[in-house]
């Protein structure tokens, strides 16, 4: 890249670290940048640098938020007593945009992963204990994805609440087995929310 001038060569070699951005694209879109009014492209850097800047993550659910509470822990109108139970953020994004969950949510930051040495203790599950003492929550929905990692994490989860007084449910096998809550569409999300069923650990 000897060709470049330093600061382009950089910003290329920045934009290649992009997933699915080969060296190509990355030229590409360099020289986009490049072309572009300053403006278009220093609202670019700013958003980029307000996402791993400003962004935290919900004291409450582990959602992401620019304040101290995210804007569903937020919502007075929202259900306390139910709580859907996610691997990731990205899973809760896809269940908002059915749009049919009024309950909160909880966001587990990763699974049990016995081949990665990760258990149930690698994620927020002390801090879903915690919410379910406190008497509000009547339901905890899980909702981790439908493969073997996901299913020992919601099994791992289902035992850690044997003995309290909520109900454990996970949603309907709508969603194939290897498939993820982040790609099934709305209308699969919908049927697997709406036909949950009764967690078999009890
Ligand atoms: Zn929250």
């Amino acid at each position: 890249m000897a060709e470049f001038a330093e600061p382009l060569q950089r910003l290329i070699a920045e934009l290649e670290k992009l997933p699915g951005v080969g060296a190509r694209t990355a030229e590409r879109l360099a020289y986009h940048l490049l072309k572009i009014d300053r403006d278009d492209a220093m609202a670019l850097a700013r958003a980029i640098r307000d996402v791993k800047e400003r962004l935290k993550t919900c004291q409450i659910c582990f959602n992401m938020t620019d304040g101290e509470l995210c804007r569903i822990c937020s919502d007075r109108s929202r259900d306390p007593s139910l709580v859907c139970v996610v691997e990731h953020v990205r899973d809760l994004i896809a269940l908002e945009k059915v749009g049919s969950f009024q309950g909160l949510y909880h966001v587990l930051g990763g699974k049990v992963a016995p081949s990665e040495g990760k258990s149930i203790q690698s994620t927020t599950l002390g801090a879903l204990l915690a919410r379910v003492k406190k008497g509000v929550i009547k339901e905890v929905i899980l909702a981790t994805n439908p493969d073997a990692e996901g299913d020992a994490t919601s099994l791992s989860i289902g035992q850690h609440l044997h003995n309290s007084s909520v109900k454990v449910t996970r949603l309907a096998r709508g969603i194939p087995v290897g498939g993820s809550i982040e790609f099934a569409n709305v209308e699969m999300l919908r049927e697997a929310m709406s036909g949950r069923q009764e967690a078999g650990n009890k």
